[in-house]
């Protein structure tokens, strides 16, 4: 890791906002999509996350979701980082119930700081989930969803209590919400 860590951040943010440039989140505000790769790393930096967690968490979606790949990751940022970003990514060859599965399956299997990365990502979805979610989601699918990342957690969970405690809070928070939001 070098030295200035300052540095390494803003030019994780930049490669990452150049890669998801013209992308927007699902929901309903139309956020520009690195506004949540910003706040992954937010939340992994305010909760004492290591610093490959938080440069990784910038970067996380751009293997899933962008032209990026994972050689051009190693070539800028090293393996380390590249390698989070691996965990962090579906296999988008598998068809999404199954991508579903095994990201509960797989979550005790992860790094400690893969974990903790993934954790926070589903700390920005559940909040998105319940601020702001896609226009074509019902009050059913959402449940769902809010009712997975919980299933999710519980295998990445362990390692880093603040984080722990803020997904906790965040779940209850989504399912007040949707109890409030009830058809
Ligand atoms: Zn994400």
């Amino acid at each position: 890791m070098e030295a200035n860590f300052s540095a390494q951040i803003l030019r994780a943010a930049l490669f990452a906002a150049r890669a998801h440039a013209g992308q927007v989140r699902k929901g309903a505000a139309a956020e520009p999509y690195v506004n949540h790769v910003i706040e992954v790393a937010a939340i992994l930096a305010e909760h004492g996350a290591p610093e490959e967690a938080i440069l990784a968490g910038l970067l996380h979606d751009t293997v899933e979701d962008t032209e990026t790949t994972d050689a051009d990751l190693t070539a800028v940022f090293g393996p380390v980082i590249a390698g989070l970003v691996a965990e962090a990514t579906d296999d988008k060859e598998k068809p999404k119930e199954i991508r579903k599965a095994l990201q509960i399956s797989q979550a005790p299997k992860h790094s400690e700081a893969a974990k903790q990365l993934k954790l926070a990502d589903k700390i920005a979805n559940l909040r998105s989930i319940a601020d702001s979610p896609p226009a074509n989601w019902n009050h059913a699918r959402r449940i769902e969803y809010v009712g997975w990342a919980g299933r999710v957690a519980a295998g990445l969970k362990g390692v880093n209590p603040g984080l722990d405690a803020l997904f906790d809070t965040t779940y209850r928070a989504a399912l007040a919400r949707l109890a409030s939001e009830m058809p």
